[in-house]
């Protein structure tokens, strides 16, 4: 593989990487990485991106809601008030199961509903898809790391 910044011949490697976010690290060892022997550039098979994003996600939703969420809880998840929730709830929009006079809701299809197949495509895969070639580059694990932050934060 030519590297797509100098035209250089790229080698295939193997590489630790790291992501953080508000202050916790995930390390993922042993990642396929192309690395330039001219100008330095590194780049990442579009799977293992991939990979890597759907574990971040997967973790960060794990650690941050509870399996079973309540109406401030889902609110809070899908940045709208409370008000929006009942709203949405009630017009069939938003799945919910009214125990006693609350409503609860499965974290699993909350997720569901915001979280499509092509969910971190839309926020980081169009940067990187408009590099020649199909690899795609270390600079993009930033952007990945900025939009987890938001969605963390
Ligand atoms: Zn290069």
């Amino acid at each position: 593989m030519d590297c797509y910044i100098c035209g250089g011949e790229m080698q295939k490697i193997k590489k630790d990487v790291e992501a953080t976010w508000k202050g916790r690290t995930i390390v993922f060892r042993g990642m396929d990485a192309w690395v330039c022997e001219a100008c330095g550039e590194q780049a990442y098979e579009p799977e293992d991106v991939r990979l890597m994003q759907g574990l971040i996600q997967g973790t960060l939703n794990r650690r941050e809601y509870p399996e079973v969420m309540n109406v401030e809880e889902v609110a809070d998840l899908l940045r709208v008030s409370n008000q929006t929730v009942y709203n949405l709830v009630k017009s069939g929009q938003l799945p919910g199961t009214k125990v006693g006079r609350e409503w609860r809701f499965f974290r699993a299809q909350i997720l569901a509903l915001i979280k499509g197949e092509n969910y971190f495509e839309q926020a980081v895969g169009l940067e990187a898809r408009e590099v020649e070639g199909n690899a795609i580059s270390a600079n993009n694990t930033e952007t990945i790391q900025r939009h987890l932050a938001g969605m963390g934060s």
